[in-house]
């Protein structure tokens, strides 16, 4: 038999590899993280079964970040945002692992309440003032995990406003003042309490997720899980109930009091969630501390100076 020219079998291997590389397209996924834009739920992220949560109360904070399986797809120049009259926040396209956002928790925002997990309305909305005129906006702590994830759009200087226990002070009083911002915040809620006196109704809770605000997960009864046994109820239990009034996924748990061991937190990972907080001073998030996100609460007599003190940007 002849041996097939070698000419021709070049020309038809450059006919293939033409038509295959032809076929490639891009599709670039971009996640918007800019506040106001959160109404829709997110997509449930299941953490994978390689997630290793330090099991300590303080994870340790690293600044180098977690090289991921799946990395995002480099984004191409098709991305040109359409001019809008609002300005929005400037914005970094982030690649997944590491996260630098300050992470704030408050209890109740009253004028009344006398103690030191209460933040005074006046001092409160001079905080917020403070953060808008040094260019932060808000993000979630859902926005936080998917982030170091999958990587996305970031504002150049995000802050997450944590509310814990779902006080009906925080909805009269601080998100009134967040709205002028366009500030979006992430209310813990005790599930036994929902609907309650004194604690938020289903109504209210709703305006706050149609308003771009997260509602995660604050256990079913403010039990210390360290202590207690009844895990499924308080973990699980709550998530449900939370979804059933709501209607959305609850995908982030604030551990009560901020306490949680190994056991506690391979359990939240197991449950579903996509990300838990504690509480601590860290302000870089990586998948190393997901279900152990340090929070910095804010106290009822912590001035401005403390804003100039803890947060990455101040100029
Ligand atoms: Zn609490």
């Amino acid at each position: 038999m002849r041996p097939f020219p070698k000419r021709i079998l070049t020309f038809y291997l450059v006919i293939i590899l033409t038509f295959l590389v032809g076929c490639q397209t891009q599709v670039p996924v971009f996640i918007t993280t800019s506040p106001g834009s959160t109404n829709t739920p997110f997509q449930p992220v299941h953490p994978t079964a390689t997630l290793t949560p330090q099991p300590t109360h303080t994870p340790t904070n690293t600044s180098t970040p977690i090289p991921t399986e799946t990395p995002m797809p480099e984004p191409t120049n098709t991305f040109s945002p359409e001019p809008t009259e609002k300005t929005d926040p400037p914005t970094e396209e982030v690649t997944a692992g590491e996260v630098i956002v300050p992470i704030l928790l408050y209890h109740h925002v009253s004028e009344t309440i006398d103690t030191q997990y209460n933040v005074h309305p006046d001092r409160f909305a001079e905080q917020m003032k403070w953060l808008n005129d040094h260019g932060y906006s808000t993000i979630t702590i859902a926005d936080v995990a998917r982030l170091i994830l999958d990587g996305g759009e970031l504002p150049e200087r995000p802050v997450v406003l944590t509310f814990d226990d779902g006080y009906l002070d925080v909805y009269k009083n601080a998100y009134p003042i967040m709205q002028q911002y366009g500030y979006v915040g992430t209310f813990f809620i005790i599930g036994s309490t929902v609907d309650t006196t004194q604690n938020l109704s289903t109504k209210k809770l709703t305006n706050l997720i149609n308003s771009g605000w997260e509602i995660g997960s604050h256990s079913m009864s403010h039990i210390d899980l360290n202590q207690g046994n009844n895990w499924e109820y308080e973990i699980i239990g709550s998530k449900s109930l939370l979804e059933g009034k709501l209607g959305v996924p609850i995908l982030t748990f604030a551990y009560p009091y901020g306490l949680a061991d190994a056991a506690v937190i391979r359990y939240t990972i197991d449950a579903g969630y996509t990300s838990a907080v504690g509480l601590g001073s860290n302000v870089t998030h990586d998948k190393n501390t997901l279900f152990f996100l340090n929070r910095k609460e804010v106290k009822s007599w912590y001035g401005l100076d403390f804003f100039e003190d803890f947060m990455p940007w101040t100029e």
